[in-house]
């Protein structure tokens, strides 16, 4: 069978998880009646120690919702050039919310609170576009799986206090930066006004976001939650399988970690262009293939037929991705499928 790592979103519910979602108590969400949403909501809200949390069915939805409850229409998010927000969410920001969006570049999505700042342009009266909020992304997906340092998470909101601008954590994969960091979700939360995290990433579950802010924040999200079609009913089939995640699918996110990094390094032997391991500290693999003859398109074609499924992300850009339902011994056979298609 195919080895699969284009994205960690790839991965099946296990038969335990399943057995969770079958047994879930559930009732209408739109009439917040559903015991096991709302048991999600409050937990996660309270890892976070914030207010409230919204139970979302994409992490681009809880993105959206957080964003809007910040910046208004003909006010700008600024954030890192390759985002998630920026690049992937498909210009949602300015379709929905008349948000527009100016960005600064990072090498592998690092974040500086500096780079952030100085171009931040709160108030800019009515000839220059204000900055309202900032949006940090962390692990920084397109970076690499970048963990963003709590210094700099700390000194953005010193400097965004000082400036009056509010902050934005896309957490798709903050799961990830606390095992990697060791950073509690608590201290994480300080920082921030909202925030969103992903059940459904390297956690596990099939479906399944949440949006994280303030109470008053949260009741204007649940309106436009609705509003854009996204109001669910006996959805607690889906929050048992995020209980499910959150209990059993943390800790074990250090083994993906592990096996990218073996990957990495096995790759750096080969040809050291290709990635430098110390920047793996996640379950991302980015491979920079600029020095090879063929396309990151064409290496993925080859190494598909090899039986290893991999993303292409750029012309001369690989991803690979390892998740829960791969473990040691394809981690091996990944790395010989790979040596081969890069000798090819
Ligand atoms: C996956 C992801 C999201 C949300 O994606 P959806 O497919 O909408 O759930 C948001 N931010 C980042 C960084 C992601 O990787």
């Amino acid at each position: 069978m195919a080895i699969d790592l284009r994205s960690d979103t790839v991965t099946k519910p296990s038969q335990a998880m399943r057995d969770a979602i079958a047994s879930a108590p559930v009732g209408d969400d739109v009439y917040g009646d559903d015991p096991t949403v709302n048991s999600l909501e409050e937990r996660v809200a309270a890892m976070f120690g914030k207010e409230a949390a919204l139970f979302c069915p994409t992490g681009s939805l809880a993105n959206q919702l957080a964003i809007r409850s910040l910046v208004g229409a003909g006010e700008e998010l600024i954030a890192e050039t390759n985002s998630h927000i920026v690049r992937a969410e498909l210009g949602a920001a300015a379709v929905f919310s008349g948000i527009t969006t100016r960005t600064w570049p990072a090498k592998n999505g690092l974040l500086k609170a500096s780079d952030a700042l100085e171009i931040a342009r709160p108030n800019s009266g009515p000839y220059l576009v204000s900055t309202t909020a900032i949006a940090v992304e962390n692990t920084h997906n397109f970076g690499g799986g970048t963990v963003q340092p709590i210094s700099e998470i700390a000194a953005l909101r010193k400097g965004a206090d000082e400036i009056g601008v509010a902050l934005h954590l896309d957490g798709a994969r903050l799961w990830n930066a606390h095992v990697a960091s060791g950073v509690s979700f608590a201290e994480y939360g300080k920082y921030f006004n909202t925030i969103s995290v992903c059940l459904s990433k390297g956690l596990g579950a099939p479906v399944g976001s949440l949006v994280l802010g303030s109470k008053e924040m949260i009741a204007s999200s649940r309106v436009w939650r609705k509003r854009y079609g996204g109001g669910m009913r006996q959805i607690g089939l889906l929050a048992a399988a995020g209980h499910y995640a959150l209990d059993h699918n943390i800790d074990r996110l250090a083994q993906d970690h592990v096996r990218a990094k073996k990957i990495a390094v096995a790759l750096a032997a080969i040809d050291s262009s290709l990635i430098d391991p110390a920047t793996v500290e996640t379950n991302i693999v980015g491979l920079d293939l600029a020095k090879f003859a063929f396309s990151a398109a064409d290496f993925a074609a080859k190494c598909k037929e090899n039986g290893l499924w991999i993303s292409a992300l750029g012309p001369k850009y690989a991803r690979l991705v390892t998740h829960l339902d791969f473990d040691d011994a394809q981690t091996d056979e990944s790395i010989e499928i790979l040596k081969r298609c890069l000798k090819a």
